[in-house]
């Protein structure tokens, strides 16, 4: 139980995300999570439409992956991983690149998506360093999100991000427009037109191209067409860029495909996961890249790569993550994530029609509902929480993406307590 001592504790000395020190969203308190719901204190159980944050998608207090860490716990939570090696960071790294695509073998593991994203961005550097080329820049798409860190936020959307605030301090990238041809339109040449005209021009070549496959997520929830992504990746080796894929948000099996890339058929040069590898446990972060890369990197001045966090393959992390990965490998995701999919297709596309409805759209197991008006998160929150269900709408954007186990009757309930939202005016900013 959490006495309201606490909760004024927390509001008067305890940063969340986004979130101001002086006049703090109200948080609601969780003492407890299993499978697909959460528990307030109070004893009410709420269904779980975030998988906090795209991570927990086997649904929480798993006996499997509980199991995995008690077992680690009793061996060994954490050792150094310089110059020491053990038996679940090996597992892990040979389970990611036996999954992820052919070309992705070398992995470097640490801790969070935004430091997956660092560790990206300066393999990129120390790349181009080692062959002798000047290629400091990064070239990127608008609507963007890669983390908050500063090499991760020079590459979020100019304008949406926290460019401005950061103005003169963040290393100063390239942008494209985000790409337009939607998920399920028909492809547009015109998409990419842009991007290829850019990379024909005279101008420096940038030592590599990031992006968000499919999904571009924080930045606004879009999805976008395969065949700009293959392209990308056509274009990236015409002009010998290298391709950095953020897979962070879209990795193990969110949009339908283990990973978002599939659906072009493409592979990237670098492959940054994040959030799901552990099933949403632990923070843990792994960057793929290929032999070529890492050999590449190696050879260069440093003679190694130049990153090495305290935590790097924490054992309780990797056992999590194993874990995770085990369940995915049973198979019974893609049906999970099949029935999702149709589930909120029949839930949420009729909602078009709403008034407050600028868009609906939907992509493996996430549902998005974009309104004309900016919402009132703590309007909705309250609403959402009383109907017993946890959505975290942002901007204009109110989504589900729920644990796979999700079971029939509770996403009902989240696409009705979402569909009821619609109608109170008060839920949204005139
Ligand atoms: N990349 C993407 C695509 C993300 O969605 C996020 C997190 N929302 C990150 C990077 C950063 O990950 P983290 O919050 O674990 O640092």
């Amino acid at each position: 139980m959490m006495t309201p001592e606490d909760l004024a504790f927390d509001r008067h000395h305890i940063w969340h995300p986004y979130t101001s020190m002086t006049s703090p969203l109200p948080c609601y308190p969780v003492v407890g999570a299993d499978g697909n719901e959460l528990r307030l204190d109070d004893g009410r159980r709420l269904v779980d439409g975030m998988s906090s944050w795209w991570a927990a998608i086997h649904g929480y207090n798993h006996p499997a992956i509980n199991q995995a860490i008690a077992d680690q716990l009793h061996a060994m939570s954490h050792v150094m991983f310089g110059g020491i090696t053990h038996p679940q960071a090996v597992a892990l790294c040979r389970r990611l690149v036996a999954i992820t695509p052919a070309p992705l073998e070398c992995v470097f593991l640490a801790d969070s998506g935004s430091v997956a994203v660092e560790v990206a961005i300066k393999m990129a550097l120390q790349y181009w360093q080692a062959r002798g080329e000047d290629r400091r820049r990064l070239l990127t798409v608008r609507q963007g999100y890669h983390g908050d860190t500063c090499g991760a936020m020079s590459v979020c959307d100019p304008q949406t991000s926290m460019h401005r605030l950061f103005q003169g301090y963040l290393p100063e990238h390239e942008f494209v427009a985000a790409p337009a041809c939607r998920f399920d339109e028909q492809w547009r040449e015109e998409d990419i037109a842009e991007l290829a005209g850019r990379l024909a021009s005279e101008g420096p070549l940038p030592a590599a191209v990031i992006l968000e496959p499919i999904v571009q997520g924080a930045g606004g929830m879009r999805f976008y067409h395969p065949t700009y992504l293959h392209r990308v990746r056509e274009l990236c080796d015409r002009h010998h860029l290298l391709l950095i894929a953020d897979e962070i948000a879209t990795g193990f099996g969110r949009t339908g495909k283990l990973f978002a890339c599939e659906h072009a058929g493409i592979s990237p040069d670098i492959m940054c996961l994040g959030k799901a590898l552990t099933g949403g446990y632990l923070t843990l972060s792994a960057t793929l890249t290929t032999r070529d890369v890492a050999d590449t990197i190696s050879n260069g001045e440093a003679g190694c790569f130049m990153h090495g966090p305290t935590f790097m393959g924490n054992p309780l992390a990797c056992a999590a993550a194993n874990a995770s990965l085990e369940l995915l490998a049973q198979g019974h995701w893609p049906a999970q994530v099949a029935a999702i999919e149709q589930r909120l297709r029949a839930g949420l596309l009729r909602l078009r029609e709403h008034p407050r409805v600028a868009d609906v759209r939907v992509l493996g197991a996430i549902g998005v509902v974009e309104t004309r008006n900016a919402v009132n998160m703590e309007a909705l929150q309250r609403f959402f929480v009383e109907q017993g269900v946890w959505i975290r709408p942002f901007g204009r954007l109110i989504y589900l993406m729920p644990p796979y186990s999700i079971q029939p009757e509770q996403l009902a309930l989240l696409i009705a307590a979402l569909a009821a939202s619609l109608d109170r005016p008060g839920h949204f900013v005139a």
